[in-house]
């Protein structure tokens, strides 16, 4: 396995190596874990060349967010992915991927999916991450791009974004790998102090309240979110949203709806959890 810094030597890689084969990619900001190894594990079983990014990506961290304290573990990184079968391991510098800084850098805006949710409660997140993955995609063109269902809405966008402009490359979703407990897995649990990492499987459990509702003919959504809402908040979390929306389209659920994905962000102490379970009906 390779490590590279350089966009045009991990270009000139793939040129050499590439033809006639298929080239997967993995981006991820690094510190990683099991979810992120799973993606790595999926890209390995599909694609002949396996590249992963590390890019801890400034523009889709708001002023007051994580991004100074956003853990870089780049050596333990490597690794794992060389354990996990990767090729090479992208892991440009801010100035590499932003010669003349990231907030004058052109945007993608995946318009109407990336002003709710996350998008509502992060106002531009999600530019930053079509962005930064449009990047990506130019600089690797891979054929196949593996991302988790635990960003379920970055999920919704980017492959929203791949059929809006025709990029010719597959986005793939992979389940969200959890611990024991329910939790899902994420570089911001570390956040969490011991107390806090016990309550936060409460999250989970909550949107699985919701899906055995739905399961058992619940169609009242309004009622189910705000229930869920309340038992997060007695439970310590500063709720930023719970919604049942369609699964694929993200619009508010209906009573017609068959594919439901239930979506839910809350703080808990320093740490802002997301998480999302769906649902086929048929
Ligand atoms: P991040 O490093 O947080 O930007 O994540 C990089 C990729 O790993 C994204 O596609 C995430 O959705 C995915 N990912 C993060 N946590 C998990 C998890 N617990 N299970 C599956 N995929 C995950």
């Amino acid at each position: 396995m390779q490590i590279i810094k350089s966009i045009s030597e991990l270009r000139t890689a793939l040129q050499n190596r590439s033809h006639g084969r298929t080239v997967g990619l993995v981006p991820t900001m690094g510190n990683l874990h099991e979810g992120h190894l799973e993606l790595a594990k999926h890209c390995r079983d599909r694609c002949d060349i396996v590249v992963a990014s590390v890019f801890v990506n400034p523009k889709q961290f708001g002023e007051a967010e994580d991004f100074s304290d956003y853990p870089r573990t780049l050596e333990d990184d490597a690794d794992l992915l060389a354990a996990a079968g990767t090729d090479y391991v992208f892991a440009p510098t801010d100035d590499a991927m932003y010669p003349g800084g990231h907030a004058s850098a052109t945007n993608i805006s995946v318009t109407t999916l990336s002003s709710e949710l996350c998008g509502e409660h992060r106002p531009g997140h999600f530019d930053g991450v079509a962005t930064v993955v449009t990047k990506l995609f130019n600089i690797v063109m891979p054929d196949m791009a593996f991302f988790g269902e635990k960003d379920w809405q970055q999920l919704t966008i980017l492959s929203r974004m791949v059929a809006d402009l025709n990029m010719p490359i597959q986005v793939i979703g992979v389940p969200t790998v959890r611990a024991p407990d329910g939790l899902a897995l994420s570089s911001r649990n570390q956040y969490l102090s011991e107390e806090e990492r016990q309550q936060a499987p409460v999250l989970y459990r909550t949107l699985m309240d919701i899906v055995h509702a739905l399961q058992a003919g619940a169609t009242s959504f309004d009622r189910l979110e705000h229930t869920a809402r309340v038992a997060l908040r007695s439970a310590g979390f500063e709720v930023d949203y719970v919604s049942i929306r369609h699964a694929d389209t993200l619009a508010p659920a209906t009573e017609e709806d068959q594919h439901y994905r239930v979506l839910a962000a809350a703080h808990l102490g320093k740490a802002r959890l997301i998480d999302n379970v769906g649902l086929d009906l048929r």
